[in-house]
């Protein structure tokens, strides 16, 4: 016998998402009980980040977005920029503590689903269903006996390649004296930054206001920098090349997204599949990864919903 008909393991982009969808009010009928679980705040859980995704019109997430354009540039390195009309696409983000608050808003008024705070040590698959084992709060071990296992914890190392290469990036939220932002337009990839001994590097800047702006430094390379060589690179690309002056910077973050070509295991057990960047949503093939996973949870949900199996 189950406990519940759904278990998401993780409550990151993936695993909100996923719950999310199965808890909308086209979902209620079927599957009837989700459980949520997500690492303790800890070593586990992913700090504060913004998530940037293009699609057409409204999408399920609007009442999270902060900011959005459809008008896009990207600068070589000499010579003039390319800049361009997307629609009917926009280039929406969302933080991931608003994306956090609208899932959880609607997983409240759900009565089939429960959210743990709990760290999952495995998920072993067993005869028609699924156990999840797993630590309490109170770091009591506890079993969860569910018919399909979605698991978007991160992979501990990434299977072998043709290509791997790391997207790393270092960002600030900024405020300038002077409005130095048109909020129409979004910077994606400008390339007047110093270029890594192997593979590229740009900047990117989302601006919000005339005075505030998310600006980054990425590099697509082998290895990730120090922090003090991430602060020197886009502390390098806000003045130097922007230029832009007099500013405040009111939050940054970091990042690794590994790039392969590697097939990456979707079903893990009959009944236990990954999920989220563990379950290829950062594969070339998929695209940038928010609008991957989106893409992932869709179809899952509607197996799910029509009965069927969620490969
Ligand atoms: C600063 C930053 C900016 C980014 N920007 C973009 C972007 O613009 N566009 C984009 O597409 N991607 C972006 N990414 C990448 C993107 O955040 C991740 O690829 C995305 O979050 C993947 O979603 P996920 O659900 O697979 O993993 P995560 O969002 O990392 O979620 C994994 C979840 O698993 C939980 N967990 C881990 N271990 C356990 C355990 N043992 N037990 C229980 N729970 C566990 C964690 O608490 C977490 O909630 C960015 C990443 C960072 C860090």
């Amino acid at each position: 016998m189950y406990e519940v008909d759904v278990a998401i393991v993780g409550a990151g982009a993936a695993g909100l998402s996923l719950a999310h969808r199965l808890s909308a009010p086209r979902f209620r009928t079927r599957p009837r009980t989700v459980a949520l679980i997500d690492a303790p705040p800890g070593p586990l859980r992913p700090p504060r980040r913004t998530w940037c995704f293009w699609e057409p019109g409204p999408g399920r997430f609007d009442a999270a977005v902060t900011a959005s354009w459809q008008r896009l540039r990207t600068r070589p390195r000499t010579g003039a920029p390319v800049e361009g009309d997307i629609a009917p696409l926009r280039y929406k983000m969302i933080r991931s503590d608003a994306f956090e608050a609208l899932v959880a808003g609607q997983l409240a008024s759900h009565p089939a689903v429960r959210r743990l705070e709990a760290t999952v040590e495995a998920v072993e698959d067993s005869h028609l269903g699924a156990r999840v084992h797993l630590r309490d709060d109170q770091d009591r071990p506890r079993v969860l006996r569910a018919r399909w296992v979605f698991d978007s914890r991160p992979l501990d190392s990434l299977p072998a390649a043709r290509t791997t290469l790391l997207q790393h990036f270092h960002g600030c939220f900024v405020r300038t004296s002077r409005p130095a932002f048109d909020p129409a337009t979004a910077d994606l990839m400008d390339f007047r930054t110093p270029q890594p001994a192997r593979g590229l590097s740009f900047g990117y800047v989302l601006p919000l206001t005339p005075h505030e702006a998310l600006v980054e430094y990425t590099e697509f390379s082998p290895q990730v920098l120090t922090p003090t060589q991430y602060e020197a690179a886009v502390r390098h690309y806000a003045t130097a090349v922007l230029g832009l002056g007099e500013l405040e910077v009111v939050s940054t973050e970091t990042g690794v997204i590994p790039m392969t070509d590697a097939p990456l295991t979707r079903q893990t057990g009959a009944s236990v599949f990954r999920i989220g960047a563990a379950g290829g949503a950062t594969r070339p093939a998929t695209g940038y990864t928010f609008a991957g996973l989106q893409r992932q949870t869709r179809a899952v949900a509607a197996a799910l919903h029509q009965g069927r199996r969620p490969v």
